[in-house]
């Protein structure tokens, strides 16, 4: 019994997913026995591995193959990691790439394949939980199979934080060059940003409640005085009154800050999905009502353009 979980990394960075799968792969170790396998394939691999070295992990394996991500290679690689470590449970990543090779690897392997899943236990068989129509429903799937393949959703399981002692081991791929039919030829991040939002710890976001284009400038000066970054709800983004990759939501980013300031956001669960992991919530609201508050750790039932300009002058 074991759980191999492929981490993912993107431009010399190791993604936070790769982390967090770790503890849902601890998760389910602890009910399944055996061991942690995680893997990672391509770029630094030496620097990628000791950060995966964390508490609970018992075998890294790094795989010296290509910079960048590419379909055919990640696929003849995972297959051949799962082949050799015959997981019981296979993770990867619910990203853009995760899901470009999981179906493929899945299916050659002849496993069942999990996506987008948010729980996963292996106390009474494996069971995994999605959560469908926007967050509203939540589904749990038992998996009857000796083995399955899933793609963890980021931002559901925390990430484990400290050094582990695993054992580091170089895996000798074959890749088949001549099944390798793309090929990576640059990076271009769509919209053109510069900013990105999953990476802030202080995200000062903002709704509807604003009213205009122009009273954004009370949230600029509030984002400086914070040092923090400014995302928004969909409509801002639709209106055109900030750029798309600043848009948190179930459409939007994921983010997980330290600290998320919701203001004159409605918290509907379009918007919530996609940012209900952050450390410390706090919303400003002036309807009491308003499902932001359900979850936020703070909540301040006031007009914004009192309690903004107030907050700018307290942090400044
Ligand atoms: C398929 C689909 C995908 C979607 N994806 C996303 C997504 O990714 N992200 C997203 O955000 N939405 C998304 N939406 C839209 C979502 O359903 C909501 O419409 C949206 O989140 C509402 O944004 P809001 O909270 O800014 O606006 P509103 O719901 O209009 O809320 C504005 C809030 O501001 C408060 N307010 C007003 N004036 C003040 C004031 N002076 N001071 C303080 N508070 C004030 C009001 O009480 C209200 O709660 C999606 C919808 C669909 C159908």
């Amino acid at each position: 019994m074991s759980v191999l979980a492929i981490a993912e990394h993107r431009r010399g960075e190791l993604r936070l997913v790769s982390l967090e799968q770790l503890a849902a792969g601890r998760d389910l170790v602890d009910d399944l026995g055996g061991e942690l396998h995680t893997a990672v394939i391509g770029g630094d691999v030496e620097t990628f591995g000791a950060k995966l070295n964390r508490e609970g992990v018992d075998t890294v394996h790094t795989v010296d193959v290509g910079e960048e991500f590419n379909h055919d290679v990640y696929t003849q690689v995972v297959t051949q990691l799962a082949e050799e470590v015959e997981p019981t449970v296979l993770l990867m990543p619910n990203s853009v790439n995760g899901l470009d090779y999981a179906p493929a690897v899945a299916n050659r392997l002849d496993r069942p394949l999990v996506t987008d899943v948010v729980g996963v236990d292996a106390e009474d068989g494996l069971t995994a939980t999605r959560e469908l129509y926007g967050s509203k429903v939540e589904t749990t799937i038992d998996v009857h199979a000796e083995q399955a393949a899933v793609t963890v959703r980021p931002a559901e399981w925390p990430t484990i934080e400290t050094d582990g002692d695993a054992a580091i081991e170089a895996f000798d791929a074959t890749v088949d060059e001549s099944a390798v039919r793309s090929t990576v030829k640059g990076f271009e991040e769509v919209g053109g940003g510069d900013v990105d939002i999953t990476d802030a710890d202080v995200l000062v976001s903002v709704g509807r409640g604003i009213e205009e284009e122009e009273n954004l400038d009370i949230i600029y000066d509030l984002a400086a005085a914070l040092d923090a970054t400014v995302a928004g709800s969909r409509p801002l983004i639709d209106n055109g009154w900030l750029e798309k990759d600043r848009q948190v939501g179930q459409s939007g980013k994921v983010v997980t800050p330290d600290v998320y300031i919701a203001i004159g956001i409605s918290g509907a669960v379009q918007h919530v999905a996609g940012m209900k992991g952050s450390e410390t919530i706090v919303a400003i609201n002036t309807d009491p009502n308003a499902p932001i508050f359900d979850i936020a750790d703070y909540g301040i039932q006031d007009d914004l353009f009192e309690v903004v300009p107030a907050l700018t002058e307290r942090f400044r």
